[in-house]
């Protein structure tokens, strides 16, 4: 048998909600290792508990990784209330780390069966001889040991020891926060906004505006396999395709190049706001950042909002580029954003679009535009697929068959 102990972190602030929370956390537990096997969960005010019999800790470990709410996790190894079982465990888990010259640890024991021989601090003193013994080497340290090995001697199960803790993705359960619409392109920083909110609890959807002939498939399917990253994150996440080559052309063929970027990406937030009442969300999320580029300074990102009430989250907006690009190499999206496929808004970009873009300019421009229609139309032909975690393995193994 395996187990592992989960601690929640800032669920635990929660009050009413968090049974709920709870609930969510070991629902994706559940979900995220249903094709290993039925691992048995039990929900505790202050931790949870996992029990499983067959898959190696290891496995259970870089899932657990990935998965929202988790602050840190340790796997538990049980032997019977007796010394000398307690001591070779002990021995056993040390030798299972790699010791470096200056590590330090110490032992700390918990005792809720008060019949036991030892108490605490003899059960410590006796605990730690041996290691000391097995690794002169390493001294004790009582306040900030490199390694900690946890004892607790329980009434009906024995005793308990672990000696490694993983840090986990920190954060709320998915789903807990409520659900939101991140537009994602295929660049560096929306896919990362959309981790960061995902890590929040947010529940997403993806996105996507393109303007085929102009952009290519393979842009299209970048953007899904980025969808597909988050997905490890999340739960499978419905991939929304917006057609938009047809307001690009009208505005291409009625708006100066200066003031098409500010004038398309009003018409993307119409579209949004639209499509937050179809997918019953409450915000929209974007990979936006301040003073990146010329659509977001805040004269444009004020011009570009206006024509909205909804919530715009922007994760990013203090965020440094290289500190996105730092994210996107752990997250797992940074070689698949590096791919050079050009999304809609580079192909129709304009060489200098206004930084300080005039409101009163752009709605007069969009006198020009039957923007009610264009947006009904966008919105009546979009195409919507769910996109889980296995969707890049399925699409390589695909491509593969085909060489
Ligand atoms: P990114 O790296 O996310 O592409 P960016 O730095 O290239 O961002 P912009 O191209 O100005 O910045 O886009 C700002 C935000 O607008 C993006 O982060 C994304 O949320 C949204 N966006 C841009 N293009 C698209 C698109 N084709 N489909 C959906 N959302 C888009
Ligand atoms: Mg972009």
């Amino acid at each position: 048998m395996h187990q592992l102990v989960i601690h929640y972190g800032e669920l635990s602030t929660k009050g009413r909600n968090r049974k709920s929370f709870q609930q969510r956390l070991a629902e994706h537990i559940r979900l995220q290792t249903k094709h290993l096997e039925n691992i048995k969960i039990t929900v505790n005010h202050d931790f949870m508990h996992l029990l499983w019999e067959h898959t190696p800790v290891a496995e259970i470990v870089e899932i657990l990784k990935t998965i929202p709410g988790i602050s840190r996790f340790e796997p538990v190894h049980r032997v019977e209330k007796d010394l000398e079982q307690i001591k070779n465990k002990a021995l056993e888990l040390f030798e299972e780390l790699t010791i470096k010259e200056g590590d330090t640890f110490r032992v700390v024991a918990k005792r809720s069966d008060k019949s036991f021989k030892y108490d605490t601090i003899s059960l410590q003193r006796e605990v730690g001889h041996v290691i000391g013994e097995r690794y002169p080497e390493m001294g004790v340290d009582l306040r900030r040991p490199t390694h900690t090995l946890s004892i607790s001697i329980h009434q009906n199960t024995g005793a308990n020891l672990s000696l490694v803790s993983y840090q986990g993705l920190g954060g709320l359960p998915y789903g807990t926060s409520g659900k939101g619409l991140l537009m994602l392109s295929g660049g560096f920083d929306s896919p990362i906004a959309g981790y960061q909110m995902i890590k929040r609890g947010l529940e997403i959807e993806a996105v996507h505006f393109s303007s085929p002939p102009y952009t290519s498939p393979q842009a299209l399917d970048k953007t899904k396999r980025l969808t597909s990253v988050l997905a490890k994150y999340a739960k499978p996440i419905h991939f929304i395709n917006v057609p938009f080559t047809k307001i690009q052309e009208a505005i291409k063929e009625t708006v100066p190049d200066e003031y098409s970027m500010t004038v398309m990406r009003r018409m993307m937030i119409r579209i949004m706001d639209q499509l937050l009442i179809e997918r019953q969300a409450e915000a929209i999320v974007t990979g936006e950042s301040l003073g990146q580029v010329a659509s977001q300074t805040l004269t444009s990102m004020n011009v570009i909002n206006s024509v909205t009430h909804s919530p715009v989250l922007r994760p990013l907006i203090a965020v440094d580029k290289n500190e996105i690009i730092e994210l996107a190499e752990k997250v797992g999206t940074y070689d698949i954003s590096n791919e050079p496929y050009e999304d809609c808004c580079t192909v129709f970009a304009p060489s200098s679009p206004k930084t300080k873009p005039r409101q009163g300019k752009i709605e007069f421009l969009e006198e020009s535009l039957d923007i009610e229609a264009l947006v009904q139309d966008a919105v009546q032909n979009i195409e919507i697929e769910v996109i889980d975690a296995q969707y890049i393995t399925s699409q390589q193994a695909e491509f593969d068959d085909l060489l």
